[in-house]
């Protein structure tokens, strides 16, 4: 059987996101968002959103207000309004009426018990798990003595041994599938009355939900390729068109396996509280698995990516996750914003501290903050690092071992008391500008004796505490504007 050849290039483009609401947006699920959202950008289609939340027990609605916020803080926006899965059932149950009139499916009364005892025969004789289609043929007077008997069937699709599935992978290039692989024939719907229909599952539903919405393209992780073989089974026995499919690799550890869990962070959520933006991660979980073409660099706004995106440039191969890509990603961006919008995004995070929020004053000064912004932009790879950087802006740092060093090299205290006593001359509220600053150093310098260089430094230890930190003067005039130098040079004497 031919299943690939029902689907057509022809049809408008229309992708989705299927998450299930079973957990926040992890960054497969992103991914595969990313993906998507480039390609159906990048052919004038449509990107729309299946909240698959037919899982009762595990779906939680705090995890589709997560997956909402999470896409749309990475600029994945959606078209419409997110089809909600559980509200479709009724049309899931009548597809599976459906198979079972048309004989495609069949009701199965086969116990717990008796279904393990299968599975236990197959393991001693060391073959591979499937349902051994029992129930496939009963007769009406057997199906009507399970019925008598009080047992509840589950709905099961035939998946004939000899089948060939088929289809062109945009990722994968031509797949073939045997229908003896597959299992067996398939649960559709979950254990009811024999006049009833259960739950309806996962690949039924995925199939009746595609073909609905007129899903052009399923374009998901390659965990799903089993799933879509038995899926075009189900488009053909539906007479629904299939999908073009694109399988897009796995994200990998380190170590090569499966990103999971383990791994630490994996929610994009978490990538968010970590201080990575969201231009940085979006850029990044393109590169897992996309190469952009020649020419075109490794950063990119997403806009740029769905201009050239295709699943030629889509690698079979895993793409391992690599951090020093995503930092390095994160810096160039956090580079790119003008001091104004830096310091909107780390303002949150220093009033968080307890820092610059208090009305009036001096660090509080929304010109004050943004200098500050511009001063430490370059050296940032995280957001996280602005707040780092910025502690001892804002509170006074206790000198660490090398600053203390540095005051005890000969004349650097006395330097440092010249240069005080020259600014207190000129009063403590007289702004500061960057010619009368090198004006005070190069004073302060030659009445103590020593070269220019260790008295740089020494005010260096003074306001910050240390040897480390960004552009002295800078530094300086920025404390200043606190009213905060003179104290901390006072406090080395
Ligand atoms: N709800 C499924 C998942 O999250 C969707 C898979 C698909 O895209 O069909 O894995």
């Amino acid at each position: 059987m031919q299943a690939g050849s029902l689907s057509s290039d022809q049809r408008p483009v229309r992708v989705r996101l299927a998450p299930s609401p079973t957990g926040t947006l992890h960054i497969g699920t992103a991914r595969t968002a990313v993906f998507n959202w480039l390609f159906a950008r990048r052919h004038g289609g449509q990107f729309l959103l299946r909240i698959e939340d037919t899982d009762k027990e595990r779906s939680k609605a705090e995890y589709t207000a997560n997956i909402l916020e999470g896409l749309q803080w990475l600029g994945l926006g959606w078209d419409g309004e997110p089809v909600i899965q559980s509200a479709r059932v009724e049309l899931h149950r009548a597809a599976i009426q459906q198979l079972l009139e048309s004989g495609h499916a069949y009701r199965c009364y086969a116990s717990d018990a008796e279904l393990t005892a299968m599975r236990e025969g197959q393991a001693a004789a060391k073959q591979a798990p499937r349902y051994d289609n029992r129930h496939r043929n009963l007769s009406p007077e057997q199906e009507q003595a399970y019925i008598a008997e009080g047992r509840h069937a589950v709905v099961r699709f035939k998946i004939d041994d000899a089948a060939v599935i088929t289809w062109n992978d945009l990722v994968r290039g031509p797949m073939r599938w045997s229908g003896s692989d597959l299992g067996g024939d398939m649960v559709i719907a979950r254990r009811a009355p024999a006049d009833a229909i259960g739950d309806p599952l996962y690949n039924l539903v995925v199939v009746v939900d595609d073909a609905a919405m007129a899903i052009s393209h399923v374009i998901r992780g390659e965990d799903h390729i089993a799933n879509t073989a038995k899926q075009l089974l189900l488009y053909e026995a539906l007479g629904a068109a299939a999908p073009v499919f694109a399988h897009t690799p796995l994200i990998l550890n380190a170590e090569g396996k499966k990103l999971s869990k383990r791994d630490g962070v994996t929610s994009v959520s978490d990538f968010k509280a970590m201080g990575y933006t969201a231009p940085a991660l979006a850029n990044y979980m393109t590169l897992l698995g996309w190469s952009p073409p020649v020419g075109m660099g490794e950063r990119f706004s997403l806009a740029e990516a769905a201009a050239v995106f295709d699943f030629e440039r889509v690698n079979k191969a895993g793409a391992r996750f690599d951090w020093d890509k995503l930092n390095w990603l994160n810096g160039q961006v956090l580079h790119e914003l003008t001091p104004d919008t830096l310091r909107q995004q780390l303002a949150p995070l220093w009033a968080q501290k307890g820092w610059g929020s208090e009305a009036g004053s001096a660090s509080a000064d929304p010109s004050w903050q943004q200098d500050l912004a511009a001063l430490l932009g370059p050296s940032l790879s995280l957001l996280a690092d602005g707040v780092a950087q910025a502690e001892p802006f804002f509170t006074c740092p206790p000198l660490n071992e090398a600053a203390e060093a540095q005051l005890e090299i000969e004349g650097a205290r006395p330097a440092l008391a010249a240069l005080a006593a020259a600014l207190e001359q000129r009063g403590a509220g007289n702004p500061l500008d960057a010619e009368a600053a090198q004006a005070l150093l190069a004073e302060a310098t030659a009445s103590a004796g020593i070269k220019k260089g260790v008295l740089m430094k020494s005010m260096r230890a003074a306001l910050l505490g240390s040897l480390q930190g960004p552009d002295l003067l800078e530094t300086w005039l920025l404390l200043h504007r606190l009213g905060d130098d003179l104290g901390r040079i006072r406090r080395c004497l």
